[in-house]
């Protein structure tokens, strides 16, 4: 079955999908993204990722390409197209087409919108879950406003590339003062020898992730002490568990830290329980039932 890309109000093959070589996002990463999960064929916490995806829009004044509804539209219908049932959607709106320049174009450019779906198996995340995840740490080189989902993520892509070739799942980006801030596309969380479950918090250095926030949601209801505030990597090192949260990872325990065992090694009874507990409070979309999508179809 041929996969199925949405470009700027067409439904494409996705193996012909294009956008403009003056497309701001290709020149200057001017654009803006989202993953959203998708579980049973259905947008996990799709309210969330529409309301980060607005901030960023205004953060950086690109215009909301459509509404956030019309924008859940397309990503169930590309999602239904590809026959996505466990896997992600990927949305990214750029500022739009205009001759090469630093400065805005002219407010009439239509911002131009990409979505796209894959189908990534359940099974093996769970299973690397079960076995846990090592990390790597690196220097956080990243300009200062992470806060914002941008498509301009080559610190993220040097520091993976760091980490695969270290045979680790993932870098951590440790800013001057020796803070752990998150990970390449992770959040980032320990639980200290005293049982607090802590990780940074967002006011300066990382990205608002979904899934941190779901968890945090989670950790309130519960009887589990905890704390957002900066952790030192030496205060990692030590801890009791450690583990990574993101939209495909969900709660997935780390037991390397740079080579080096976190507690036993295995992975924490905190973070295992805490990634089911996730999976049951996750904000689950209805299927989409609607009428035909905004777009033309080219296929
Ligand atoms: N931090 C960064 C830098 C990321 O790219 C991501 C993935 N979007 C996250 C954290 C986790 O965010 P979420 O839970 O929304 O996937």
């Amino acid at each position: 079955m041929p996969r199925i890309a949405y470009v700027n109000g067409r439904y494409v093959a996705h193996r012909e999908a294009a956008v403009h070589v003056e497309d701001r996002g290709l020149q200057f990463a001017d654009a803006v993204y989202e993953v959203c999960e998708v579980r049973g064929g259905r947008l996990i916490d799709e309210h969330r990722h529409m309301a980060r995806l607005d901030r960023s829009l205004g953060e950086l004044r690109i215009r909301p390409p459509m509404t956030s509804a019309a924008l859940g539209v397309v990503l169930r219908e590309v999602v239904r197209r590809n026959r996505v049932i466990e896997g992600i959607v990927y949305l990214q709106v750029t500022r739009g087409v205009a001759p090469r320049d630093h400065g805005f174009p002219a407010a009439a450019v239509r911002p131009g919108v990409i979505v796209t779906a894959r189908a990534m198996p359940l099974a093996p995340r769970d299973a690397r879950a079960k076995r846990g995840v090592s990390v790597i740490t690196v220097a956080d080189n990243r300009w200062q406003r992470v806060d914002i989902k941008t498509t301009g993520l080559l610190p993220n892509v040097l520091a993976k590339e760091k980490a695969r070739a270290a045979s680790a799942f993932e870098a951590w980006f440790v800013d001057e003062d020796g803070y752990v801030t998150e990970g390449t596309s992770t959040n980032a969380w320990i639980v200290t020898t005293d049982g607090a479950v802590v990780t940074a918090p967002t006011d300066r250095g990382i990205l608002s992730g979904i899934t941190r926030a779901v968890l945090l949601d989670v950790l309130r209801r519960r009887d589990l002490r905890l704390e957002e505030r900066r952790f030192a990597l030496a205060e990692a090192r030590g801890a009791r568990e450690a583990f990574l949260t993101s939209a495909t990872t969900a709660v997935t325990p780390i037991v390397r830290i740079d080579g080096r065992a976190v507690a036993d090694g295995r992975p924490g009874r905190v973070a295992s329980e805490l990634r089911q507990a996730l999976r049951e409070a996750a904000e689950v979309a209805p299927a989409w039932s609607g009428p035909r999508n905004p777009g033309r179809s080219d296929i």
